[in-house]
């Protein structure tokens, strides 16, 4: 395949002699450099590279040129190569146009012009950007192929489970796809699918989650029989705590039931994290995290679930989902929430065959211009349809609630509002979905007035709270009612230290009921429940963490 091309247009001949010799000398030996001295006879050369099948992978494009903006290219460039990173090159007079651009033409950066030093103002940028867009890259027919049926929800388990393992892979759909036809041995009877096949060649049949992962090459056994800390959860507290760990010399193992990431790994854009200002996907936070908590030498089980944990003296096992055990000195339980279920006739067997938990990012190309329901009125379902009015033909968002505003951030609801393809509805609840093989339609209960009105629909997201997963920790560390954690403070009543309690200290703030052990992010009792503050639990249970082991 041919170098993936960075272009850079100009008006100023000077400049772009200089941006092309910058982007030269350090992307030379993998990217194609181009370049341009007009937006219009970029968007020609454009065409003949997209004719060619030759990817691009960034923009850097003067704003202020006549006959075509910078904002104005990228609008026609953009349809073209959609994947490819867009860095909008302002002076400093034009930050403010370059920060509208941000919304309107999906800018990733601004870069302020003169660039120099390169390795400091220009180099840190692009490698950020170039890594992102390599992340999702997928070059036509390389690396895993998916075979099944659309409505498979096995078909769709393995998809979800390699997206947020951030596997690029390519998806087949046996019943419209020629090629899938001829790769599936046994014809389109469905015997045999779903089918993986693998860079190497290798064909997975109905693979189990465990085969992929080994096939794959993902960790699922520990190296090492003991660890200083060893973390339950790989979301955001689970990869704060990784990487402060880690990077504080702690012996560090993660433990991650099903993909890292979390719940924040399967959001479509978290506008709202500090650093991020045009906002970025759970994915990209994740591979983020993930690639940093590598390289402080975090070890990272996934998919692999904790099961148990006994306290024996200063030793805290844990018990893996394969009878395994593990044992370290400190714990920390970072497993946040899941997904409430929706419980009403027909979803539990349509769900993965149009019903979904979550976002299922992995569905958006299959709704094109379907009509797709939302079930829910939080910022999450806020997330889903944004991302999904990208596709769909129309969003219903069905909201329990008279308005968007209790569990809305403004700046949600103001999107939706300027969508015209979402639709709101509320004071309504789904009271059962039908269909056969997959889902076909939905019942909507009017709550005033009782009255339930059928639906064709053939996608439905439930986004409609979560709850914590910590059974597991049942008669070993003490949770509420509603099996959230308390820590610190919170473990003292009346002036009196949890039951069993053996130090002669309280507990710090996030230790939980069991010295050694603690608690940040969802699955805390009384956490504020965003990924900022999760990051942030995670980040300072270290600093306990080092208290407790400087102690025992
Ligand atoms: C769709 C969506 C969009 C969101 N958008 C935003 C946003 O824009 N801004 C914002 O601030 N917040 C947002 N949130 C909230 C934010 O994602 C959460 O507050 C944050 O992810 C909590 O992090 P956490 O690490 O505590 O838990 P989680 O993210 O829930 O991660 C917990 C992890 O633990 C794993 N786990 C659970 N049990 C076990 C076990 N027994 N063994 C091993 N592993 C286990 C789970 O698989 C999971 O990966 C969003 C949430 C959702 C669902």
């Amino acid at each position: 395949m041919a170098k993936p091309v960075l272009f850079a247009i100009d008006d100023d001949s000077e400049v772009l002699r200089a941006v092309d010799r910058d982007l030269r000398r350090e992307y030379g030996e993998h990217y194609r450099v181009m370049r341009a001295s007009s937006g219009g006879s970029a968007l020609e050369a454009l065409e003949q590279l997209k004719a060619r099948g030759t990817p691009v992978a960034l923009f850097l494009v003067d704003q202020r040129m006549p006959h075509m903006t910078g904002v104005e290219f990228l609008e026609q460039a953009i349809p073209l190569f959609p994947s490819a990173k867009r860095v909008l090159l302002t002076a400093y007079a034009d930050t403010d146009a370059a920060i509208r651009a941000i919304n309107t033409a999906r800018v990733d950066y601004y870069l302020l012009k003169p660039w120099d030093p390169p390795e400091q103002c220009l180099y840190p940028v692009i490698n950020d950007l170039l890594a992102d867009w390599q992340a999702t890259f997928r070059p036509p027919f390389e690396g895993v192929r998916v075979i099944g049926h659309r409505w498979s929800p096995e078909a769709f388990q393995i998809r979800d489970f390699l997206a947020r393992h951030q596997v690029p892979y390519h998806w087949m759909d046996v019943e419209s796809d020629p090629e899938a036809q001829k790769m599936v041995e046994g014809g389109k009877d469905g015997a045999g699918l779903p089918l993986v096949v693998l860079t190497d060649g290798t064909r997975l049949v109905q693979p189990t989650r465990g085969e992929l992962a080994e096939k794959i090459g993902f960790k699922t056994q520990a190296e090492k029989p003991f660890y200083d800390l060893v973390i339950v959860g790989g979301g955001p507290s689970g990869l704060a705590a990784a990487v402060y760990g880690a990077s504080e010399g702690l012996r560090t193992l993660m433990v991650e039931g099903d993909a890292p990431g979390g719940q924040a790994g399967t959001s479509s854009r978290i506008e709202n994290y500090l650093g991020f200002p045009s906002g970025l996907s759970g994915a990209d936070l994740t591979r983020r995290g993930v690639t940093q908590a590598q390289r402080f030498g975090v070890e990272i089980l996934t998919p692999q679930e904790a099961k148990a944990l006994r306290v024996e003296d200063t030793y805290r096992i844990l018990t893996l989902g394969d009878g395994r055990e593990v044992s370290c000195h400190a714990l920390l339980i970072a497993t946040g929430v899941s997904y409430r279920k929706l419980d009403v006739p027909g979803v539990d067997r349509l769900t993965g065959a149009g019903v979904y938990y979550g976002a299922a990012m992995t569905e958006a190309m299959s709704c094109r211009d379907e009509d797709v329901y939302i079930v829910g009125g939080a910022n999450s379902a806020g997330q889903a349809a944004m991302y999904f009015s990208r596709y769909a033909r129309r969003v219903v968002m069905l909201v329990r609630g008279d308005s968007l505003n209790k569990g809305m951030s403004q700046y949600l609801i103001d999107q939706i509002g300027a969508t015209p393809n979402i639709e709101v509805r509320t004071h309504v609840n789904v009271a059962a979905v039908h269909g056969e093989e997959h889902l076909e339609s939905i019942d909507i209960r009017d709550a005033d007035s009782g009255e339930i009105t059928n639906h064709p629909a053939r996608s439905l997201f439930i986004l409609i709270g979560a709850q914590p997963r910590t059974q597991w920790l049942e008669g070993v560390v003490e949770r509420d009612e509603r099996g959230f954690i308390p820590t610190g403070p919170a473990l003292t009543r009346d002036g009196q230290r949890p039951k069993g309690w053996p130090l002669d200290r309280d507990p710090y703030l996030l230790e939980t009921s069991v010295p050694g052990v603690f608690a940040a992010g969802d699955v805390r009792q009384g956490s504020v429940k965003r990924v900022a503050s999760g990051v942030g639990e995670g980040s300072i249970a270290i600093s306990f963490i080092h208290q407790y082991l400087s102690s025992i």
